[in-house]
């Protein structure tokens, strides 16, 4: 049996309108591409208690939600765009942003998210006032609930998790990603394309030029065997054809942590082309 106040709804003809920080971040998210969904099912809409995805929420924080706007809003996983963070990066940004008390993200009043994708945990992380993490089961999306005293706040026009997240990407690497960089390439050198002379002639010809492991390996040749200028060359080449090899990382290398990854690549390299050689 929905609630009293569904029936009060439809009787008002069911009207519907997004609270405004809900309505912004799901512009500008969309505008990156991403499938955002904010007005609830018939599910939403008959459920006791009725929550934020109705514009009729008992469950409204710090006040009594406004009559008729919606709170809520799903990210969905659908056609996320290769250069934008995945689920569980925005999720880390907005719940880091809203830890940190940034503008836009403070007027989050919980969300639902699975900080290590499909499969990990799902958490509900909620502020009214202070942070109490629990587990969730409403899986497969970001759902953010926003404060019902923000119904009709500007302030997250000022907000984007998306450039957020792409501006915290230019920020040197941590020892952890600089590490995990170093081993997927050491991973790559010793076990996806094993170092032999033949190795580029196993592919076609058309296929030789596409393929990013064997650009790698070009490209790693050139930084063992040649000067300075030509290994600046190879290291940027490098760059480019890492972060296609490992596209779920979308990380940019500083200078010097490039520097050392190309001096380890190299050195594996050549003790490999040693060992190779008649
Ligand atoms: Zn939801």
């Amino acid at each position: 049996m929905p609630s009293a106040d569904f029936f009060r709804w439809q009787r008002a003809g069911e009207p519907y309108t997004d609270c405004r920080p809900g309505a912004t971040l799901t512009k500008t998210l969309r505008g990156h591409g991403y499938t955002v969904y904010t007005r609830g099912n018939d599910d939403h809409m008959e459920a006791v208690p009725p929550e934020d995805h109705t514009p009729f929420s008992q469950t409204g924080w710090p006040v009594e939600s406004p009559e008729w706007f919606g709170h809520a809003v799903d990210i969905m996983p659908q056609g996320i765009p290769a250069n934008c963070p995945t689920l569980a990066q925005l999720g880390d940004q907005m719940f880091n942003d809203k830890t940190a008390n940034v503008p836009g993200a403070r007027l989050i009043k919980y969300m639902n998210w699975e900080p290590k994708g499909p499969g990990g945990p799902c958490y509900h992380d909620a502020w009214q006032p202070t942070h109490k993490r629990s587990a969730s089961t409403d899986r497969g999306h970001n759902h953010v609930s926003f404060r019902s005293d923000a119904t009709h706040s500007d302030e997250m026009a000022g907000y984007d998790p998306v450039q957020r997240w792409r501006d915290s990407m230019t920020e040197p690497l941590s020892k952890t990603q600089t590490r995990d960089a170093v081993v997927r390439t050491d991973d790559a050198v010793d076990n996806e394309f094993p170092w032999r002379a033949d190795y580029p002639a196993k592919f076609p010809e058309g296929d030789k030029r596409a393929n990013p492991k064997v650009q790698l390996q070009t490209a790693v040749i050139e930084a063992a065997g040649r000067g300075e200028a030509a290994r600046a060359a190879a290291v940027e080449g490098t760059t480019a054809i890492l972060a296609r090899l490992h596209e779920e990382v979308a990380v940019t290398l500083t200078d010097a942590q490039l520097d050392t990854l190309a001096d380890k690549v190299t050195a594996r390299l050549q003790a490999l082309v040693f060992k190779a050689t008649p």
